[in-house]
């Protein structure tokens, strides 16, 4: 159980939490999990306990490294680590020694080395409000015992991004590098990484480091810590100071336990808006608990919304799309609703009135929430994760009268992300979208806001 706990790359203290979520370790988890166990016996016994780092006490390093203690992982003590390190010391050390292994493993270390040092990074800044993009350098931290470096493959745009460069929610900090979706390659991990190896593929979303420690990081809400999260772009950078860039740049540094794994054979591009849009609306069906069959209203088909629709649809949920642009309509049924409206159909949307067991909105910008409130049967909720500003037109005594709930909610728990992204490549599920180049994101941003995009905007950071 502890390996398991160890797999998920958490601290200590969440070992108990952890080894709960093992027990519902989905089919992924458990290949990931399983491949990986003879590396992580041989970190313990052989990669470590022989070739001890130079500036770290071997007993601590194996500590750090299982997230235990020495004795929780062989149960038999001392006595039989020492025989482990001193009889498999002589029986490899020799031969490889004679070979010239010896010095092609020193060139080795000095590349991985130079692939965990500080870097400059390509990356792309808006530095005003208005959303002009150019290239930018950046630096990414040196990569600690704990961290991954990730070459950044696809990075897809979300309305959020747009809404931090413009300043909608406060004043941005400018050279602003947005991205919170994000999916690459593996090239280098720190010497405790045990969620990782080079050439795996992950995935980065929207927040990159959290205490750990408080009620809510204990519960799996890292996007709610009580001491603050940090975001993955525009937040105060706790580790390196200044403030955190995100993936609109060709590589980043971040802790393990804020990469996600992405299976192999899936669509890479298609999977980088999972780490935000895919999260956001799948987090409300997991926390409402929407049934297979129950009828289920998307408000707003952008980016946001066509996963909602897919997602839902996976779920075996009844799915009713309501959009503003008339071409969704036929898309809607293509991604699985039975039934899809426009917001100028009156007639339409009078017949839906206390027809639906919950509702999302994924609208971006604020409107009157009252004609959909409507539409909920007694005691349901419609749930507002687009419009983040002051909610507008909802009446006390309509929803009195059904008792009705408008909540809120953001993005999800790294755990919680980890499980859309097994969910999708359970069942097929990935964003729809169209692959731009770097030179093209502010054109691209300026199309989002027109309604124009089908349905996410990918930009390829090989391309550049
Ligand atoms: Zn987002
Ligand atoms: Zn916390």
């Amino acid at each position: 159980m502890m390996h398991v706990a160890d797999n998920l790359g958490r601290a200590p203290f969440r070992i108990m939490v952890t080894s709960l979520n093992a027990f519902m370790m989905s089919p992924h988890e458990w290949l990931a999990w399983n491949s990986d166990y003879p590396r992580r016996v041989l970190r313990h016994f052989i990669g470590i306990h022989l070739t001890p780092s130079p500036k770290e006490d071997a007993k601590e390093t194996m500590c750090d490294a299982c997230n235990t203690s020495p004795e929780l992982l062989t149960r038999d003590g001392e006595s039989r680590r020492g025989f482990l390190t001193a009889g498999a010391a002589a029986a490899v050390a020799a031969p490889l020694a004679a070979t010239g292994f010896v010095g092609a493993a020193r060139a080795q270390d000095a590349q991985d080395a130079n692939a965990l040092a500080e870097s400059q990074v390509q990356s792309w800044a808006a530095f005003d409000t208005d959303g002009s993009f150019a290239p930018h350098t950046i630096t990414r931290r040196a990569a600690g015992p704990k961290d991954v470096v990730v070459e950044i493959m696809y990075s897809s745009i979300c309305h959020s991004d747009i809404h931090t460069y413009k300043g909608d929610w406060g004043p941005a900090v400018y050279p602003l590098v947005p991205g919170h979706e994000m999916v690459g390659r593996v090239v280098a991990v720190g010497s405790d990484v045990i969620k990782f190896r080079e050439g795996d593929f992950a995935g980065v979303g929207t927040m990159v480091d959290s205490c750990g420690e408080c009620a809510n990081c204990l519960a799996d809400r890292e996007q709610n810590c009580l001491n603050g999260t940090t975001f993955t772009y525009g937040s105060e950078d706790k580790i390196s100071g200044g403030v955190t860039y995100g993936g609109y740049s060709k590589k980043i540094v971040v802790k393990e336990e804020f990469a996600l794994r992405i299976p192999p054979g899936v669509d890479l591009a298609g999977f980088a808006p999972l780490l935000c849009a895919g999260i956001t609306t799948f987090s409300p069906i997991n926390h409402w608990d929407l049934k297979p069959g129950q009828r289920y209203g998307v408000i707003g088909m952008g980016g946001l919304g066509h996963l909602a629709v897919k997602l839902a649809v996976a779920k075996g949920a009844e799915v009713v799309v309501f959009t503003t642009s008339e071409d969704k309509i036929a898309d809607a049924k293509e991604f699985g609703a039975t039934e899809a409206y426009l917001w100028s159909d009156e007639e339409a949307l009078a017949q839906q009135a206390m027809s639906f067991d919950l509702m999302i909105s994924t609208v971006p910008v604020a409107y009157d929430m009252q004609s959909f409130l409507n539409m909920l049967k007694l005691d349901k909720t419609l749930v507002n994760v687009g419009a983040l500003f002051e909610v507008q037109g909802a009446q006390g005594m309509m929803m009195a009268f059904n008792r009705q709930s408008l909540a809120g909610s953001m993005t999800g728990g790294i755990a919680e992300t980890q499980a859309v992204i097994d969910f999708a490549a359970d069942h097929g599920v990935a964003a729809t979208y169209e692959m731009i180049t770097p030179d093209q994101i502010g054109e691209a941003c300026q199309k989002v806001v027109n309604k124009e995009a089908r349905y996410r905007y990918v930009i390829d950071m090989t391309a550049a």
